[in-house]
């Protein structure tokens, strides 16, 4: 892993949380995005040479909404960029980590992703991402 990439942060309401993130880093969001196969509204905000992910869920079966409702708004995910998710997946399984997906799969912002399982990483719940390939 090479660093971290992002920040997902849960929210209610991607509207009020864009001003409240523009006023806090004093700059707009610089990409939103619906992610239609997760159900959900993302944005992102860069800090720096850092970047935070607002999420919101479009339904109640979305994994946001359901997060919220658990345990409210707030953190949600750390991402790490990877240079090849294939075979990061392959290495974090043979050291007995837990993946929800165990194939990539397309994310926001140009990536592909997979996520472990919290129970495998102190209720972390961590994402891989790669740039998507050209
Ligand atoms: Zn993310």
């Amino acid at each position: 892993m090479k660093k971290i990439e992002h920040i997902g942060i849960a929210v209610n309401d991607i509207e009020n949380s864009n001003k409240l993130f523009h006023a806090l880093f004093n700059a707009p969001p610089y990409k939103q995005e619906v992610v239609v196969s997760e159900n959900v509204i993302t944005s992102f905000f860069a800090c720096g040479e850092n970047k935070i992910e607002l999420l919101q869920g479009t339904s109640p079966e979305s994994a946001i909404s359901k997060f919220i409702e658990k345990r409210g708004e707030g953190i949600h995910h750390i991402a790490f960029a990877v240079d090849d998710i294939v075979a990061e997946i392959k290495r974090l399984k043979s050291e007995g980590f837990e993946l929800i997906h165990h194939e990539p799969k397309a994310g926001a912002d140009n990536k592909i992703i997979a996520f472990l399982h919290p129970i495998s990483t102190n209720g972390v719940l961590i994402e891989l991402c790669q740039d998507k390939p050209e």
